[in-house]
């Protein structure tokens, strides 16, 4: 069974937890960087991106992170996690792990729309998806590279590089586990193909 980890300084992480048990893999809550070697994938999720990387910072995650990125494990970052994989920030934050290109705009929706429910047309899902938005970022600049898999008000909301896949909203705050399914097909491609490279 594949093993997902969920970054465990602040955030989200139980609702995360339960999601990819729904969603057939086993999950673990990652609080030091030498578990990173555990598991195929992390999930970095929502909270207050600020408090989040200042706690990355004092335990030492920056470059652990990047290396697990490195190797081409994939990485998933929900809201203020996907705040934190931007390359770019709006205004003058500095951006942080730098894993995907794209510029994020936080609390993008503003006050009057603080947290909100949408029925999202994503790629790839036959059915809407009902999303919960809370104090939620959007990118307002996409790479080439990059595929855009949701917008909200001509927005992008949701979108994957490579091995990397972020979401302004929290799909763990559904009972509907079919973004956190892309997650897990995106951690089983890199398995398959990291076995094919040392076949
Ligand atoms: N607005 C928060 C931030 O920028 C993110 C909110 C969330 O993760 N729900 O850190």
């Amino acid at each position: 069974m594949i093993t997902i980890g969920v970054l465990g300084l602040q955030g989200a992480v139980e609702e995360h937890l339960n999601q990819i048990d729904s969603a057939g893999a086993q999950a673990i809550i990652v609080k030091k960087p030498s578990q990173l070697n555990e598991i195929d994938g992390l999930i970095i999720p929502g909270g207050e991106s600020t408090t989040m990387r200042k706690l990355m910072d004092r335990y030492g995650f920056l470059e652990p992170i990047k290396t697990f990125f490195e190797q081409k494990k994939p990485i998933f970052g929900t809201c203020a996690g996907m705040v934190l994989a931007a390359n770019r920030l709006s205004g003058d934050e500095k951006p942080y792990l730098e894993l995907m290109d794209i510029s994020v705009k936080r609390n993008g929706f503003g006050r009057q729309r603080d947290s909100f429910e949408a029925d999202l047309a994503i790629n790839g899902m036959e059915e809407p998806f009902k999303a919960v938005f809370i104090r939620a970022p959007y990118a307002d600049g996409v790479g080439a590279d990059v595929e855009i898999l949701a917008e909200y008000d001509q927005k992008v909301v949701a979108a994957r590089q490579e091995q990397v896949l972020v979401s302004a909203f929290h799909p763990e705050l559904t009972g509907d586990n079919r973004y956190m399914q892309i997650f897990i097909n995106m951690v089983k491609e890199s398995l398959k193909e990291a076995e094919l490279k040392t076949c």
